[in-house]
This record gives structure tokens, C-alpha cells and sequence, in this order.
């Protein structure tokens, strides 16, 4: 079930106490907008410290919530993922065949997390599910040996040719990746 969040909790709670936005500041020194632009959704518009005794005025239990912008996290495991195609996993070429190296990333245990890639559900685990053995850090599974990424499409030419350009072309849509998600949300506009 998803957590009440801090703001619309608080916001009830005066409510309940049947206080006005005015009162509630003026008994905890600050001003109403600021009140107003809290139980809007602005957490930033109010100090913690302003958060914590507003919660305790009006008796809601903080800790019960969720604080900050991110909600509790469990253990994490180390994740990746299974498609031969996603430039998460790059290819090398051992004894004339191709073989996936999978980049592993952290993510919360039991919880299925989405390759940024390309959208796939991340394994944290051997793919052969008799196995389900955890992941070493290599490209096969220790205890059954089976590759973690298994090879869909056959290169086409040379197998060391065509995994030398896949490196390239995956460092260079890697870098594509990288550059997105460091853009700003907001276009600057002078
Ligand atoms: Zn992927
Ligand atoms: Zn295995």
C-alpha cells in the first residue's frame, strides 16, 4: 500500500484539529503562505525542523511516513540484464565465440527493476531457473556454467571484427545515455 504523503497527512491532520492555516502559523512562528505552499506539495517550503513541530502540534507520527522524496529501502543485490542486444552487456569473443559481459548495477532486493537501457526486467540471479544461482561477476553462471546472456543473433563476418565494432557502437550509445540523463529537466532558455 502506498504511503500517505507528508504534506497531505499534515494537511488532514490540521483539518481534524479543526485549526486554520493562520493559526497553525502563527502558533508555530511562521508565516500562512508558507503553510499553504507546504500542503501544496512544496516539502521545501518549511524547515524539517518547522515539519517535525508542525507533526507533533498536530499529533501525526512522522515516522510512520515517508520523508524526503525517496521512500524506504530494502537490501539491495546486484542486477543485470539478459538482453543480447543492450549495450549494458558487451561482447567479447572467447575460443571463436561470442560472449556477453553483463554490467552489474545495484538495486533493491525483490522489487523488479527496469534495465535503463532498454527496458528489460533485471536478473539478479543465474537465468536457468534449476540453477538460480547468485551472479559472480563474470559472463556464466559458476555452478551450471550457462552464459548469463545467451547469444540470439549470430554476428554477421568475423565474430572478433563484429564484437570490436558492437564495443564501439555500445560505447558510443553508452555516452548517449550518459549525456540524457545528465541534461537538465528544464530547457535554459536565454
Ligand atoms: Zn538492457
Ligand atoms: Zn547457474
Amino acid at each position: 500500500m502506498k504511503k500517505l504523503e507528508i504534506h497531505i497527512a499534515l494537511r488532514e491532520a490540521r483539518r481534524t484539529h479543526e485549526m486554520t492555516q493562520v493559526a497553525l502559523a502563527k502558533s508555530l512562528g511562521i508565516r500562512q503562505s508558507a503553510i499553504s505552499m507546504f500542503e501544496s506539495g512544496r516539502h521545501d517550503a518549511l524547515s524539517q525542523e518547522k515539519i517535525v513541530a508542525m507533526a507533533e502540534m498536530l499529533e501525526v507520527d512522522l515516522t510512520s511516513l515517508r520523508l524526503g522524496k525517496r521512500g524506504p529501502t530494502g537490501p539491495t543485490v546486484l542486477k543485470y540484464c539478459p538482453i543480447d542486444g543492450c549495450p549494458s552487456n558487451i561482447p567479447y569473443v572467447v575460443r571463436g565465440d561470442i560472449v556477453f559481459m553483463p554490467t552489474l548495477s545495484r538495486a533493491t532486493a525483490g522489487q523488479s527493476t527496469i534495465c535503463r537501457f532498454c527496458s528489460e526486467i533485471m536478473l539478479d540471479a543465474c537465468p536457468n531457473t534449476d540453477c538460480g544461482t547468485e551472479l559472480n561477476g563474470g559472463a556464466f553462471c559458476e555452478a551450471c556454467r550457462q552464459p548469463y546472456v545467451t547469444v540470439t543473433s549470430s554476428p554477421v563476418g568475423q565474430p572478433a571484427e563484429w564484437a570490436d565494432e558492437e564495443r564501439g557502437r555500445i560505447l558510443e550509445l553508452r555516452g548517449m545515455f550518459e549525456l540524457i540523463s545528465e541534461a537538465p529537466a528544464k530547457e535554459n532558455r536565454s
